[in-house]
Formats: C-alpha cells, structure tokens, sequence
C-alpha cells in the first residue's frame, strides 16, 4: 500500500511539472462532442461543439476508401457498406446520412472545418486492420492533408495498430503519437519511438505504476473512454494528463473543480 501511495504521489507531482503537463489534466472528446443537440458522433457539428465548449482536444476515426480517399467513421463499415471496398461518392449518396443529417465527412472537411478552433486538438485516430501498404498510403495522404490546411502541429497521432503508430512516428517525429492496445509497457513503446500510451482505464487501474513509468519516460498518458464522474475523479488521482470522454463538458467541471474526491484509486 505505502509503495502504492509513493507511486500515486510520484506520478501527480510529475504530472504537475511534466512538459505539456504543466497546464493540468486535460479532456478529450470521444467521437467530438456528440451527446449533444444537433450533433452525432463523428460528425463536423462533434468537431465544432468540442471546439466551442473549449476542450482540448477533439478524438475521431479515419478509414480509407476503395478509391483512396480518407473519412471520418468509427467502424469499418458505414451503414452496411465496407468502407475499403466502397468509392466516396458512393459513401456520400444523399441517402445516407450520419444521425444529425450531415453526409459522411472527409479528412479534408474535417481539418478546414478545424480552423474555426485553432487551439483545439485533433486526435487523429487511423483504423487499420495492420495492412502495411493500406497504412502507407492512409498515412501518406493524411500527412499531405495535414500541410494542406496547416493544422500539422495540432495532430496527436492514435492507433490500434502498432505498426501504424511506429509508421506515423518515424515520419513526423515531432507529433506526438500514442498507441491504444493496452498491452505493451512504456518502456517497449519508448524504444520504438511512440510517446504516448492511450490505454483503456481498466489498464491504469489494474497497472498504475505505468502512468508513473510513462512520466518518467517523458510520455504522456490518456485514458479511454471514461464517463463516470466517480471513474474520471479516480483516473484523475492517477494522474492521467488526458481524459477521453464522452461527457467532456462533465469531464470539464470536475478538473476546474480540482476536486477529485477521496476516492481510493486502488
Ligand atoms: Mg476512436
């Protein structure tokens, strides 16, 4: 327990003068910030809403079209249709429509639409199943958007796919890249160039010695997908630096609060 404590006292002290994480935790919106009026999941409102309510950064998933081209969808598939296998046009029939009534958003609308928040965070999630040469070309004309629109420095890098986060590392080394699989320790993703974890919050309940290790490291840690006031106070006294949430103005209260709770984390 006493080895416990020191480790939660280490990892808050070197969250308060860590080199982003000096500004204090921070909320990320899951998706952009959806559960709200007008907006949907993934959507340019979710962008926009995370950006208005001031958060600091705004998560969403990116897949490659059959005909090469990047949008903005969680899953493989969108309304039935294999995204890999089907062209844009096709993705952006009028028919189909994201749950507020916006057609199915491209990168490129994404980041211009991103202007508007200069200051907010695009956390840029890449799906990929591992295909090294789908990765490639995903990543190549990503980085092409990125510079298109001059957003470049405001991109956090997320992925399952190890190879993918190793790829994105290597080529924008200044980009802060974090893997999400959970499963490897900050040390190994240290040596490979990657450093951030973005771990599911059972991770750091069950290992919290690796929000430490991380710090040490130099590396920030997110956590996801926390929504419960009681579990954002308990990753918060962990001292995660980032919270991704789909309840970011929740989220927001309770670190301007700055009270956590007495909650034990262990
Ligand atoms: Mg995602």
């Amino acid at each position: 327990m006493k080895k416990l404590l020191l480790i939660l006292f280490a990892g808050c002290l070197l969250a308060a003068c860590g080199s982003e994480t000096n500004t204090g935790p921070r909320v990320v919106a899951h998706r952009g910030y959806w559960k709200t009026e007008g907006s949907a999941q993934n959507s340019i409102a979710a962008l926009l809403k995370a950006g208005e309510i001031g958060a600091y950064g705004s998560e969403f998933d990116v897949n490659l079209t059959a005909d090469d081209q990047l949008v903005i969808n969680h899953d493989f598939s969108y309304k039935g249709l294999p995204i890999r296998e089907t062209t844009l046009a096709e993705l952006r029939n009028d028919t189909l429509r994201l749950a507020n009534g916006e057609i199915l958003p491209t990168l490129d609308e994404y980041l211009e639409a991103s202007l508007q928040y200069p200051e907010l965070k695009l956390i840029f999630e890449l799906k990929s199943k591992g295909d090294p040469e789908y990765e490639a070309t995903a990543i190549r004309k990503s980085i092409e958007a990125f510079k298109r629109y001059g957003v470049t420095k405001r991109i956090i890098f997320i992925s399952f796919s190890l190879s993918a986060c190793k790829e994105f590392a290597r080529l924008m080394p200044r980009n802060r890249v974090e893997y999400l699989g959970g499963e490897i320790a900050p040390d190994e993703l240290k040596k490979m160039g990657i450093d951030g974890i973005d771990y599911h919050y059972s991770v750091f309940l069950s290992r919290p010695e690796w929000v430490v290790e991380a710090h040490n490291l130099g590396m920030t840690v997110n956590v996801w997908t926390v929504d419960e006031e009681d579990g954002i106070k308990r990753l918060l006294l962990l001292g995660v630096d980032e919270v991704t949430t789909n309840v970011p103005e929740l989220a927001m209260r309770i670190i301007e609060s700055g009270d956590f709770g007495q909650i034990n984390p262990y």
